[in-house]
């Protein structure tokens, strides 16, 4: 299992591989050591996030988004050329292409974790049926407490 997430003490993404064994995660970027909470992590899966540690987690598409633009864009820039010598097939069997590819990748791309809370991913984590697929409902909840906390903190600096 892996998870990536940003390191509390210097802020960079960085990615630890853990088990169920794993005391710890160490950011590859400062060395900081963060302690896993007890329990988070069993054979059978991850229950809360190890980072934050919230134990609301969503199932979503291991399908990175700037990937998907990255191949549109491509694929629009590709049509061009067949649309400059007027061969309409070709550009759309190129855009039709792309789309598929797109569609593709999506349905055999795997399964991951994300938190709600602090966007925390995690690879290789079994068990995943038993987690829900990302709900909007939640996903403002946790954006609002967010905003109230930053609220807080700027009240008690001011
Ligand atoms: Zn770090
Ligand atoms: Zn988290």
């Amino acid at each position: 299992m892996n998870i990536t997430y940003a390191c509390p003490s210097c802020e960079r993404t960085t990615r630890s591989e853990f088990d169920e064994t794993s005391p710890r995660l160490i950011c590859v970027q400062c060395g900081a050591e963060q302690a896993i909470p007890a329990g988070a992590v069993s054979e059978d899966g991850v229950s809360r996030c190890l980072v934050c540690p919230s134990d609301e987690l969503f199932l979503r598409k291991d399908f990175p988004q700037r990937l998907g633009v990255t191949i549109v864009a491509v694929g629009l820039a590709a049509s061009c050329i067949p649309w400059y010598f007027h061969n309409w097939y070709g550009t759309f069997a190129i855009l039709f292409a792309t789309a598929l590819v797109d569609v593709v990748l999506y349905l055999t791309m795997g399964d991951m974790l994300q938190c709600y809370r602090c966007q925390a991913q995690y690879r290789g984590v079994p068990g995943l049926d038993s987690h829900e697929s990302f709900s909007l409902e939640t996903h403002e909840r946790h954006r609002q407490q967010q905003a109230r906390l930053s609220q807080a903190r700027h009240s008690v600096k001011g």
